[in-house]
């Protein structure tokens, strides 16, 4: 365990703000002079009237992390100018949650003002917008260019952490990971979003027990649409799904279809047909209603 150290800040009031909105509900009773005092986990964060900001505990530096750059704002006219154009950034996004075949992927990429020449020329948006053909034409030189950080778990390692984890835990611990790891290859930009899939507060409790943690992450439902970092982290992710998917009709001989409709139901059966039921857990994610519906078919 690292000592206890303290960062020091001058804060615009609308930083004190965004402070404020991110950690509201750890807020504790304002000593002398604060105009706040929040604390949330290995952290006090007080925000003095005198407009410093004091951030004390083991956790100082990681909470302090986003307000100490300040990201350059890019005037360049992307598809994302308009909304949310704060460069650079990372995002993270995962893919196969909803598929009962394969694994799933989680991407957390960084897009720099560098990057969006790239990004605007391949036409970068939601994985879920493009074809997988599309998808893998654009994906590859996305992986070229961009520092990312992609967690491909496959059926099997799901299967067993399913038993002691829920799907919102699993995509909390793999998001994290992800950052965890870019954050091994370049610095993290101050600005991080994640597309949302659990407020924050709930996110970072499916953490607790992480020995890294990494903060002052943006939450935002519908964020590949917005951010270039979400977009790519999302195309990324799913190129990762489907290369594992072709690797997977290799081994087994015979093709997979996604998504958990009746259309999976047959193609489980055929699997189990082929190959016994034992093997099912090697190709799909067990704990989806499709398992007895194949198990009753066969
Ligand atoms: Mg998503």
């Amino acid at each position: 365990m690292t000592a206890d150290s303290v960062r020091t800040l001058k804060l615009s009031r609308a930083e004190e703000q965004r402070l404020y909105d991110a950690w509201k509900e750890f807020e504790a009773k304002a000593p002398a002079y604060a105009r706040f005092q929040l604390r949330p986990e290995n952290c006090v964060i007080t925000c003095y009237e005198s407009g410093k900001t004091v951030f004390q505990g083991k956790d100082a530096a990681v909470y302090a992390a986003p307000f100490e750059d300040v990201p350059s704002v890019s005037l360049s006219s992307s598809p994302f100018a308009q909304t949310n154009d704060i460069l650079p950034q990372a995002g993270s996004d995962e893919v196969g949650t909803g598929d009962y075949f394969g694994p799933v992927c989680v991407c957390a990429a960084i897009v720099t003002e560098a990057d969006m020449a790239l990004i605007r020329d391949l036409g970068v948006r939601d994985s879920k917008k493009l074809t997988d053909k599309e998808i893998r034409e654009i994906a590859p030189k996305l992986m070229k260019q961009l520092k990312y950080s992609l967690l491909i778990v496959d059926n099997p390692t799901y299967n067993r952490v399913h038993q002691n984890n829920n799907l919102n835990a699993i995509k909390a611990k793999l998001h994290n990971q992800a950052y965890v790891n870019l954050a091994k290859k370049a610095q993290l930009p101050s600005f991080i979003i994640i597309d949302q899939f659990a407020p924050a507060p709930v996110y970072y409790s499916y953490l607790k027990k992480e020995q890294s943690v990494i903060r002052g992450i943006h939450f935002e439902t519908k964020a590949e649409d917005h951010y270039p970092a979400v977009g790519a982290a999302s195309l990324i992710a799913r190129y990762g799904f489907l290369v594992t998917m072709d690797k997977m009709e290799e081994t087994w001989g015979m093709a997979f279809q996604k998504g958990a409709g009746s259309a999976v139901d047959e193609c489980g059966a055929e699997f189990v047909r082929k190959h016994g039921e034992e093997n099912l857990g090697r190709v799909a994610k067990l704990h989806f209603k499709n398992t007895d519906k194949i198990k009753a078919a066969v």
